[in-house]
Protein backbone atom coordinates (compact mmCIF):
# COMPACT_ATOMS: atom_id res chain seq x y z
CA UNK A 1 0.00 0.00 0.00
CA UNK A 2 0.94 3.54 -0.79
CA UNK A 3 2.22 5.42 2.34
CA UNK A 4 1.17 8.94 3.08
CA UNK A 5 3.22 11.95 3.14
CA UNK A 6 3.26 12.48 6.46
CA UNK A 7 4.17 16.17 6.62
CA UNK A 8 0.39 16.53 5.17
CA UNK A 9 -1.01 15.63 8.77
CA UNK A 10 0.88 18.57 10.35
CA UNK A 11 -1.02 21.35 8.02
CA UNK A 12 -3.92 21.92 9.76
CA UNK A 13 -6.88 20.84 8.24
CA UNK A 14 -8.77 23.60 6.15
CA UNK A 15 -7.02 26.44 3.80
CA UNK A 16 -8.19 28.96 5.63
CA UNK A 17 -10.61 30.44 3.47
CA UNK A 18 -11.80 26.92 2.70
CA UNK A 19 -12.93 27.44 6.86
CA UNK A 20 -14.76 30.52 6.27
CA UNK A 21 -16.53 29.76 3.06
CA UNK A 22 -18.05 26.42 5.51
CA UNK A 23 -18.85 28.92 8.48
CA UNK A 24 -20.43 30.84 5.82
CA UNK A 25 -22.16 28.51 4.07
CA UNK A 26 -23.55 27.25 7.51
CA UNK A 27 -24.80 30.75 8.57
CA UNK A 28 -26.52 30.90 4.59
CA UNK A 29 -28.38 27.67 5.58
CA UNK A 30 -29.89 28.83 8.84
CA UNK A 31 -30.43 32.50 8.07
CA UNK A 32 -31.43 32.39 3.82
CA UNK A 33 -32.80 35.89 4.17
CA UNK A 34 -29.58 37.25 4.62
CA UNK A 35 -27.92 39.60 2.31
CA UNK A 36 -24.05 38.86 3.32
CA UNK A 37 -21.51 41.17 1.76
CA UNK A 38 -18.14 39.70 1.58
CA UNK A 39 -15.33 41.78 2.60
CA UNK A 40 -13.46 38.55 2.97
CA UNK A 41 -11.66 36.66 0.69
CA UNK A 42 -9.43 39.07 -1.70
CA UNK A 43 -10.89 38.18 -5.00
CA UNK A 44 -11.87 41.10 -7.32
CA UNK A 45 -15.23 42.01 -8.12
CA UNK A 46 -14.58 44.56 -11.50
CA UNK A 47 -14.46 43.13 -14.97
CA UNK A 48 -11.46 42.64 -17.41
CA UNK A 49 -10.70 45.88 -18.90
CA UNK A 50 -11.99 46.43 -22.72
CA UNK A 51 -8.16 46.38 -23.87
CA UNK A 52 -7.73 43.05 -22.33
CA UNK A 53 -11.25 42.05 -23.31
CA UNK A 54 -10.42 42.53 -27.31
CA UNK A 55 -6.87 40.87 -27.06
CA UNK A 56 -8.99 37.72 -26.03
CA UNK A 57 -11.54 38.13 -29.12
CA UNK A 58 -8.39 38.24 -30.94
CA UNK A 59 -6.32 35.81 -29.56
CA UNK A 60 -9.44 33.52 -29.54
CA UNK A 61 -9.97 34.28 -33.44
CA UNK A 62 -6.69 33.44 -34.12
CA UNK A 63 -7.22 30.15 -32.42
CA UNK A 64 -10.64 29.06 -34.38
CA UNK A 65 -8.10 29.14 -37.60
CA UNK A 66 -6.19 26.46 -39.12
CA UNK A 67 -2.95 28.86 -39.99
CA UNK A 68 -2.94 30.96 -36.60
CA UNK A 69 -3.65 28.11 -34.16
CA UNK A 70 -1.33 27.73 -31.29
CA UNK A 71 -0.64 25.00 -29.50
CA UNK A 72 1.76 24.08 -26.68
CA UNK A 73 3.76 27.34 -25.82
CA UNK A 74 7.05 27.75 -24.56
CA UNK A 75 6.80 26.55 -20.95
CA UNK A 76 8.62 29.91 -19.93
CA UNK A 77 6.47 32.12 -21.91
CA UNK A 78 5.95 33.49 -25.10
CA UNK A 79 8.24 35.80 -26.47
CA UNK A 80 5.92 38.60 -27.00
CA UNK A 81 4.88 38.85 -23.15
CA UNK A 82 8.48 38.61 -22.02
CA UNK A 83 9.71 41.32 -23.85
CA UNK A 84 6.67 43.24 -22.97
CA UNK A 85 7.24 42.34 -19.17
CA UNK A 86 11.14 43.59 -19.33
CA UNK A 87 10.14 46.88 -21.77
CA UNK A 88 7.01 48.27 -19.41
CA UNK A 89 7.45 46.50 -16.46
CA UNK A 90 11.12 47.22 -15.24
CA UNK A 91 13.00 48.77 -17.76
CA UNK A 92 11.24 51.81 -17.69
CA UNK A 93 12.16 51.69 -13.86
CA UNK A 94 15.76 51.76 -14.74
CA UNK A 95 15.84 47.35 -13.84
CA UNK A 96 17.88 45.82 -16.09
CA UNK A 97 16.75 42.00 -16.45
CA UNK A 98 16.82 39.64 -19.25
CA UNK A 99 13.45 38.34 -20.71
CA UNK A 100 15.32 35.00 -20.31
CA UNK A 101 15.25 35.98 -16.86
CA UNK A 102 11.47 36.14 -16.58
CA UNK A 103 9.06 33.23 -16.60
CA UNK A 104 5.41 33.19 -17.25
CA UNK A 105 3.70 31.81 -14.61
CA UNK A 106 -0.46 31.17 -14.14
CA UNK A 107 -0.49 33.12 -11.30
CA UNK A 108 1.60 33.62 -8.38
CA UNK A 109 0.14 31.36 -6.01
CA UNK A 110 1.68 28.23 -8.24
CA UNK A 111 4.94 29.33 -8.23
CA UNK A 112 5.28 31.19 -4.50
CA UNK A 113 4.33 27.50 -3.78
CA UNK A 114 6.38 25.00 -5.96
CA UNK A 115 9.95 27.43 -6.24
CA UNK A 116 10.56 25.93 -2.59
CA UNK A 117 11.44 22.56 -4.33
CA UNK A 118 14.74 23.93 -6.34
CA UNK A 119 15.57 23.81 -2.37
CA UNK A 120 17.07 21.57 0.12
CA UNK A 121 14.59 20.06 2.70
CA UNK A 122 17.14 21.04 5.42
CA UNK A 123 16.59 24.88 4.44
CA UNK A 124 15.57 26.87 7.45
CA UNK A 125 12.94 28.65 5.86
CA UNK A 126 11.53 32.23 7.70
CA UNK A 127 8.21 33.56 6.80
CA UNK A 128 6.49 36.84 8.40
CA UNK A 129 3.82 35.91 11.24
CA UNK A 130 0.85 36.89 10.16
CA UNK A 131 1.61 35.29 6.34
CA UNK A 132 -0.07 34.29 3.29
CA UNK A 133 -0.33 31.11 4.12
CA UNK A 134 0.77 29.14 0.64
CA UNK A 135 4.69 29.73 2.21
CA UNK A 136 4.01 28.04 5.70
CA UNK A 137 1.88 25.37 4.24
CA UNK A 138 4.17 24.80 1.14
CA UNK A 139 7.25 24.32 2.87
CA UNK A 140 5.51 22.60 5.75
CA UNK A 141 4.25 19.65 3.56
CA UNK A 142 7.71 19.17 2.21
CA UNK A 143 9.01 19.44 6.45
CA UNK A 144 11.45 21.89 6.37
CA UNK A 145 12.06 23.94 9.56
CA UNK A 146 9.90 27.44 9.56
CA UNK A 147 10.93 30.25 11.21
CA UNK A 148 8.21 33.05 12.03
CA UNK A 149 9.53 36.66 11.92
CA UNK A 150 6.09 38.19 13.78
CA UNK A 151 4.96 41.64 12.46
CA UNK A 152 3.01 44.29 14.71
CA UNK A 153 2.04 47.24 15.36
CA UNK A 154 4.98 47.71 17.60
CA UNK A 155 7.51 47.01 14.28
CA UNK A 156 5.00 49.30 11.72
CA UNK A 157 4.21 45.39 10.83
CA UNK A 158 7.82 45.05 9.29
CA UNK A 159 9.99 42.05 10.88
CA UNK A 160 13.16 42.66 12.65
CA UNK A 161 16.07 39.99 11.14
CA UNK A 162 16.07 36.92 12.80
CA UNK A 163 17.85 36.31 15.70
CA UNK A 164 18.92 32.57 14.36
CA UNK A 165 20.54 31.54 11.13
CA UNK A 166 18.46 31.25 8.41
CA UNK A 167 18.61 30.19 4.39
CA UNK A 168 15.43 31.99 2.72
CA UNK A 169 13.19 34.36 3.65
CA UNK A 170 9.52 35.32 1.80
CA UNK A 171 8.75 38.98 2.06
CA UNK A 172 5.67 40.06 0.69
CA UNK A 173 5.38 43.88 0.27
CA UNK A 174 2.59 45.46 -0.07
CA UNK A 175 1.93 43.37 2.27
CA UNK A 176 -1.56 40.67 2.40
CA UNK A 177 -2.62 40.19 4.70
CA UNK A 178 -1.48 43.80 6.89
CA UNK A 179 -1.70 46.19 3.52
CA UNK A 180 1.51 47.74 5.16
CA UNK A 181 4.67 48.60 2.70
CA UNK A 182 8.15 48.27 3.34
CA UNK A 183 10.27 51.53 2.47
CA UNK A 184 13.45 51.89 0.52
CA UNK A 185 15.46 51.79 3.02
CA UNK A 186 14.11 48.60 5.12
CA UNK A 187 14.14 46.70 2.02
CA UNK A 188 17.99 47.54 1.29
CA UNK A 189 18.83 46.64 4.85
CA UNK A 190 17.03 43.41 3.98
CA UNK A 191 18.98 43.21 0.80
CA UNK A 192 22.38 43.72 2.52
CA UNK A 193 21.23 40.97 5.22
CA UNK A 194 20.67 38.74 2.64
CA UNK A 195 23.81 39.40 1.03
CA UNK A 196 26.46 39.20 3.49
CA UNK A 197 24.27 36.24 5.58
CA UNK A 198 23.62 33.98 1.90
CA UNK A 199 19.70 34.24 2.58
CA UNK A 200 17.54 33.82 -0.30
CA UNK A 201 15.00 36.39 -0.68
CA UNK A 202 11.33 35.23 -2.54
CA UNK A 203 9.98 38.67 -2.85
CA UNK A 204 6.17 38.51 -3.62
CA UNK A 205 5.57 41.75 -5.32
CA UNK A 206 1.67 40.37 -5.81
CA UNK A 207 0.05 43.89 -4.70
CA UNK A 208 3.15 46.45 -6.36
CA UNK A 209 0.54 48.01 -8.85
CA UNK A 210 -1.14 49.52 -5.67
CA UNK A 211 1.63 51.31 -4.45
CA UNK A 212 0.63 54.94 -4.98
CA UNK A 213 3.78 56.56 -2.59
CA UNK A 214 6.50 56.76 -5.50
CA UNK A 215 9.43 56.07 -2.98
CA UNK A 216 8.11 52.86 -1.92
CA UNK A 217 9.75 50.36 -3.96
CA UNK A 218 7.81 48.41 -6.47
CA UNK A 219 10.58 46.24 -6.77
CA UNK A 220 13.44 44.53 -5.06
CA UNK A 221 15.62 44.63 -8.12
CA UNK A 222 15.29 48.68 -7.18
CA UNK A 223 17.59 48.17 -4.93
CA UNK A 224 21.56 47.21 -5.49
CA UNK A 225 22.30 43.89 -5.14
CA UNK A 226 18.89 42.03 -5.46
CA UNK A 227 19.88 40.59 -8.80
CA UNK A 228 22.43 38.23 -6.69
CA UNK A 229 19.95 37.31 -3.70
CA UNK A 230 16.48 37.61 -4.40
CA UNK A 231 13.70 36.02 -7.10
CA UNK A 232 10.22 37.64 -6.91
CA UNK A 233 6.81 36.52 -7.98
CA UNK A 234 4.19 38.76 -9.92
CA UNK A 235 0.50 38.41 -10.41
CA UNK A 236 -1.79 40.03 -12.97
CA UNK A 237 -4.08 38.61 -10.30
CA UNK A 238 -5.17 42.30 -8.32
CA UNK A 239 -3.00 44.23 -10.90
CA UNK A 240 -6.15 43.56 -13.63
CA UNK A 241 -8.20 41.71 -12.52
CA UNK A 242 -7.05 38.06 -13.29
CA UNK A 243 -8.25 35.75 -10.80
CA UNK A 244 -9.82 34.00 -13.43
CA UNK A 245 -8.00 34.52 -16.59
CA UNK A 246 -4.54 33.15 -14.65
CA UNK A 247 -1.20 34.57 -15.45
CA UNK A 248 1.99 36.22 -14.20
CA UNK A 249 5.61 36.15 -14.02
CA UNK A 250 8.28 35.41 -12.08
CA UNK A 251 11.77 36.78 -12.09
CA UNK A 252 14.75 34.84 -11.53
CA UNK A 253 18.42 36.61 -12.07
CA UNK A 254 21.01 34.81 -13.03
CA UNK A 255 23.20 35.40 -10.08
CA UNK A 256 20.91 33.92 -7.74
CA UNK A 257 22.46 30.74 -6.64
CA UNK A 258 21.93 28.40 -3.91
CA UNK A 259 25.19 25.79 -3.17
CA UNK A 260 25.42 21.85 -3.27
CA UNK A 261 26.47 19.70 -0.51
CA UNK A 262 30.10 19.47 -1.96
CA UNK A 263 30.34 23.11 -1.69
CA UNK A 264 29.68 24.62 -5.69
CA UNK A 265 27.56 27.17 -6.30
CA UNK A 266 24.35 26.80 -9.27
CA UNK A 267 22.04 29.67 -10.23
CA UNK A 268 18.38 29.06 -10.07
CA UNK A 269 17.50 30.38 -13.03
CA UNK A 270 18.36 27.04 -15.51
CA UNK A 271 17.22 24.80 -12.25
CA UNK A 272 13.78 26.51 -12.50
CA UNK A 273 13.77 26.16 -15.98
CA UNK A 274 14.66 22.42 -15.95
CA UNK A 275 11.65 22.48 -13.12
CA UNK A 276 9.30 23.97 -15.13
CA UNK A 277 9.69 21.93 -18.34
CA UNK A 278 8.63 18.90 -16.67
CA UNK A 279 5.91 20.01 -14.89
CA UNK A 280 4.52 22.77 -16.26
CA UNK A 281 3.11 23.47 -20.14
CA UNK A 282 2.85 27.24 -19.87
CA UNK A 283 0.16 29.76 -19.71
CA UNK A 284 -2.54 29.88 -22.36
CA UNK A 285 -2.01 31.50 -25.55
CA UNK A 286 -5.23 33.65 -23.93
CA UNK A 287 -3.86 34.39 -21.13
CA UNK A 288 -0.78 35.51 -22.71
CA UNK A 289 -2.17 37.65 -25.18
CA UNK A 290 -4.31 39.17 -22.69
CA UNK A 291 -1.75 40.27 -20.09
CA UNK A 292 0.25 41.78 -23.28
CA UNK A 293 -2.89 44.07 -23.64
CA UNK A 294 -1.89 45.13 -20.16
CA UNK A 295 1.17 47.01 -21.21
CA UNK A 296 -0.07 48.98 -23.92
CA UNK A 297 -0.79 52.97 -23.71
CA UNK A 298 -4.82 52.37 -23.55
CA UNK A 299 -4.53 48.94 -21.09
CA UNK A 300 -2.36 50.96 -18.75
CA UNK A 301 -5.00 53.73 -18.70
CA UNK A 302 -7.81 51.25 -18.14
CA UNK A 303 -6.17 49.14 -15.78
CA UNK A 304 -4.97 52.36 -13.65
CA UNK A 305 -8.50 53.14 -13.63
CA UNK A 306 -9.69 50.03 -12.10
CA UNK A 307 -6.50 50.11 -9.55
CA UNK A 308 -7.98 53.85 -8.68
CA UNK A 309 -11.38 52.38 -8.08
CA UNK A 310 -10.05 49.62 -5.73
CA UNK A 311 -8.07 52.56 -3.87
CA UNK A 312 -10.86 55.05 -3.23
CA UNK A 313 -12.30 51.96 -1.41
CA UNK A 314 -9.93 51.84 0.88
CA UNK A 315 -9.93 54.78 1.74
CA UNK A 316 -13.20 55.33 2.51
CA UNK A 317 -13.49 51.80 4.34
CA UNK A 318 -10.05 53.73 6.10
CA UNK A 319 -11.70 56.79 6.79
CA UNK A 320 -15.57 54.75 8.04
CA UNK A 321 -13.81 52.60 9.94
CA UNK A 322 -11.33 55.30 11.76
CA UNK A 323 -14.50 57.25 12.55
CA UNK A 324 -15.73 54.49 15.08
CA UNK A 325 -12.52 54.21 16.71
CA UNK A 326 -11.17 51.04 15.30
CA UNK A 327 -7.22 50.83 15.01
CA UNK A 328 -6.48 50.84 11.08
CA UNK A 329 -3.64 49.51 9.44
CA UNK A 330 -2.81 49.49 5.73
CA UNK A 331 -5.07 50.69 2.66
CA UNK A 332 -2.69 53.77 1.29
CA UNK A 333 -0.40 51.61 -0.89
CA UNK A 334 -2.49 48.55 -0.70
CA UNK A 335 -5.75 46.61 -1.48
CA UNK A 336 -6.07 45.53 2.11
CA UNK A 337 -6.74 47.37 5.79
CA UNK A 338 -5.78 45.23 9.17
CA UNK A 339 -8.10 46.16 11.28
CA UNK A 340 -7.69 45.65 15.23
CA UNK A 341 -10.74 44.06 16.62
CA UNK A 342 -12.86 46.24 19.61
CA UNK A 343 -11.21 45.95 22.93
CA UNK A 344 -8.23 42.92 21.40
CA UNK A 345 -11.29 40.69 20.87
CA UNK A 346 -10.54 37.20 19.43
CA UNK A 347 -10.24 36.93 15.60
CA UNK A 348 -13.26 34.30 14.96
CA UNK A 349 -15.22 35.81 17.79
CA UNK A 350 -15.38 39.17 15.20
CA UNK A 351 -15.26 37.47 12.35
CA UNK A 352 -19.01 35.67 13.72
CA UNK A 353 -19.96 38.44 15.14
CA UNK A 354 -19.53 40.81 12.40
CA UNK A 355 -21.15 37.75 10.07
CA UNK A 356 -24.32 37.69 12.56
CA UNK A 357 -24.97 41.20 12.98
CA UNK A 358 -23.88 43.43 10.58
CA UNK A 359 -23.99 40.12 7.80
CA UNK A 360 -20.43 41.58 6.14
CA UNK A 361 -17.73 38.76 5.95
CA UNK A 362 -14.04 39.38 7.01
CA UNK A 363 -11.12 37.37 7.30
CA UNK A 364 -9.96 36.79 11.00
CA UNK A 365 -6.02 37.66 11.19
CA UNK A 366 -5.23 34.73 13.30
CA UNK A 367 -6.29 32.58 10.08
CA UNK A 368 -3.01 34.06 8.87
CA UNK A 369 -0.61 33.74 11.88
CA UNK A 370 -0.75 34.07 15.94
CA UNK A 371 0.36 37.70 15.28
CA UNK A 372 -2.83 38.31 14.07
CA UNK A 373 -5.07 37.06 16.89
CA UNK A 374 -7.05 40.53 17.35
CA UNK A 375 -7.25 41.66 14.25
CA UNK A 376 -9.10 40.95 10.77
CA UNK A 377 -8.23 41.59 7.26
CA UNK A 378 -11.13 43.61 4.89
CA UNK A 379 -10.38 44.07 1.24
CA UNK A 380 -11.00 46.80 -0.97
CA UNK A 381 -11.88 44.46 -4.02
CA UNK A 382 -15.64 44.87 -3.72
CA UNK A 383 -18.20 46.83 -5.29
CA UNK A 384 -18.29 50.74 -4.45
CA UNK A 385 -22.27 50.39 -3.14
CA UNK A 386 -21.53 46.92 -1.34
CA UNK A 387 -18.81 48.30 0.29
CA UNK A 388 -20.14 51.62 1.55
CA UNK A 389 -23.05 49.43 2.33
CA UNK A 390 -20.98 47.24 3.88
CA UNK A 391 -19.93 50.21 5.52
CA UNK A 392 -23.08 51.65 7.29
CA UNK A 393 -24.09 48.49 8.59
CA UNK A 394 -20.63 48.17 10.85
CA UNK A 395 -21.34 51.59 11.43
CA UNK A 396 -24.66 50.77 12.68
CA UNK A 397 -23.52 48.20 15.20
CA UNK A 398 -21.33 50.44 16.95
N1 LIG B 1 0.71 36.25 -3.35
C1 LIG B 1 -0.10 36.88 -2.50
C2 LIG B 1 0.50 37.63 -1.38
C3 LIG B 1 -1.48 36.81 -2.65
O1 LIG B 1 -2.26 37.43 -1.78
C4 LIG B 1 -2.01 36.06 -3.72
C5 LIG B 1 -3.46 35.93 -3.89
O2 LIG B 1 -4.28 36.27 -3.12
C6 LIG B 1 -1.13 35.43 -4.57
C7 LIG B 1 0.23 35.54 -4.36
C8 LIG B 1 -1.59 34.54 -5.66
O3 LIG B 1 -2.34 35.12 -6.60
P1 LIG B 1 -2.58 34.45 -8.00
O4 LIG B 1 -2.25 33.00 -7.91
O5 LIG B 1 -4.01 34.68 -8.29
O6 LIG B 1 -1.65 35.15 -8.91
Amino acid sequence: MASVNENLLSLSSNYLFAGIAKEVQAYRVTHPEADIISLGIGDVTQPLCPAVVEALHRATDEMARGDSFRGYGPEQGYEFLREAIRQNALLNRGIHIGADEIFVNDGAKSDTGNFQELLGTDNVVAVTDPVYPVYTDANAMTGRQIVTLPCTPENAFVPAFPQQHIDVVYLCYPNNPTGTTLSRARLSQWVDYALKNDVLILYDAAYEAYIQDDDIPRSIYEIEGARACAVEFHSYSKTAGFTGIRCGFTIIPRDVKVKTSDGRRMALNPLWNRRQCTKFNGASYLSQRAAEAIYTTVGKEQVGATIRYYMENARRMKQALQSIGLQVYGGDNAPYLWVGTPEEEPSWDFFRRLLSEAHVVCTPGVGFGPSGEGFVRLTAFGQRERTEEALQRIKHIY
